[in-house]
């Protein structure tokens, strides 16, 4: 039985009294929403479960993996360690380069998170091309990192050859700027063939259920800039992976909704998110980003921060962290670490906006007051950081002896 088929049926598991636990939330609760499909409970071996969706925290996902041109199996391993040392829920490795099956068993063995993968990498880098590709290829490597016991796999189903044809016509600035995407919808064309993952969905959907595998729908139709608005593609995708969604849940596979990835004009993120969290019947929505800007390059996880941090307040569950190098180069350790934690930041604020201000923040703010620096870096994100920023003192070197909280200490005694 999977957890949403316990869910139907009335049984509260095991992994639900532990993420109700963790969640602070009724068993019962959780149950309901499990079953509705609103929240999903992603595991592996040896790795404790983790909630995503409705009312629970605002999870973080890092993405890392060797590419075509750059492989160092060893250092995509240390990016994983440095991801989950600096709060990343779950990681997804994105591997395209060197023995990728034994770079996925390192990091499965290195970190205890949930484990993501977009199968047609990996078919497309051991075929070496998309064009070389058949269904059963792709079921194969499904089939193969189901069974080694990922916890959720990315597929891009939402889009058909008429999806296709509209995205040609639209006056698109970028394009289609997904890679799982791209691969699928290259084979499409040249295969003249429809998506071969709708074709096989139910096959899939019996793989990933045995093992209670979580599926992703991926969010091939994003938008590339700020400029590239909701149109007609990304709009039949939203629909598409809702109806998918659902025939998901029904079979009893749990499933997550890849949208609004990329690239988001700020005014439009918060009705973006309410629009697709209506039409995925409040599913858990995983969204990449979004980038408000395009100009942020080199920051772009600064920027994305900042609309990551608007969509998860809006009600995004889950966000996958942008790094420095976005769009520049595969990121590398100081990257991961640097995104990880401005997703960290951003899924606070999210949280912050959904549930309410936190103890944390009032913790903190009541040690800032009385110039307790060892209590600041206890309830800081990242404690280490801010002691090393800090000059040694009562005060601190930016205002030196006319610190305002000193002098309003020793005027009005507070
Ligand atoms: S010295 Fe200035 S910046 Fe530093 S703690 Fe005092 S008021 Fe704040």
């Amino acid at each position: 039985m999977t957890q949403i088929e316990d869910a139907k049926s009335g049984k509260i598991t095991r992994e639900m009294a532990c993420v109700a636990l963790d969640e602070r939330i009724a068993p019962e609760i959780l149950r309901k929403r499990i079953a509705s499909g609103e929240i999903v409970i992603v595991t592996r071996r040896k790795c404790k479960p983790l909630g995503i969706g409705k009312g629970l925290r605002t999870k973080v996902n890092v993405n890392l993996g060797t590419s075509s041109v750059v492989v160092d199996p060893d250092a995509e391993i240390r990016k994983a360690m440095i991801a989950v040392e600096h709060g990343a829920d779950t990681i997804s490795d994105l591997s395209m380069g060197s023995d990728i099956d034994e770079i996925r068993r390192a990091i499965s063995y290195a970190v205890s998170v949930p484990l993501t993968t977009v199968p047609i990498y990996q078919t497309t880098a051991e075929k070496g091309s998309f064009h070389k590709i058949d269904q059963d290829d792709l079921i194969r490597i499904i089939q193969k990192q189901v069974q080694e016991g990922v916890s959720s796999v990315v597929i891009h189903a939402g889009f058909t050859l008429d999806t296709l044809t509209s995205l040609k016509k639209a006056s698109r600035t970028m394009g289609m700027v997904s890679k799982g995407g791209s691969f699928t919808a290259a084979w499409m064309i040249a295969h003249k063939k429809e998506n071969p993952f709708l074709e096989r969905y139910d096959e899939i959907l019996e793989m990933l259920r045995r093992r209670d595998v979580v599926l992703s729908l991926g969010n091939a139709m994003r938008s590339g800039c700020v400029h590239d608005l909701s149109d007609k593609p990304q709009l039949s995708e939203i629909q598409r992976n809702a109806e998918l969604a659902r025939r998901a849940n029904d079979v009893g596979v749990q499933t997550i909704i890849e949208g609004m990835g990329g690239h988001v004009p700020v005014k439009e993120i918060v009705a973006y998110v309410k629009y697709h969290k209506k039409i995925a019947g409040n599913r858990p929505l995983f969204v990449s980003g979004p980038l408000p800007t395009d100009i942020a390059v080199g920051y772009d996880h600064i920027a994305a921060c900042v609309g990551a941090s608007i969509a998860s307040g809006a009600g995004a569950d889950y966000l996958c962290a942008i790094t420095p190098s976005e769009h520049l180069a595969l990121p590398n350790i100081d990257h991961i670490r640097e995104g990880t934690i401005a997703f960290r930041i951003a899924a606070h604020i999210g949280d912050s906006m959904k549930y309410g201000l936190s103890d944390r923040d009032l913790n903190l703010a009541r040690m800032r007051r009385h110039r307790d620096w060892e209590g600041q870096f206890k309830f800081a994100l990242e404690g280490e950081k801010a002691r090393q920023i800090h000059s040694s003192g009562d005060t601190c070197t930016m205002c030196g002896d006319f610190c305002a909280l000193k002098i309003m200490e020793q005027y009005l005694g507070h």
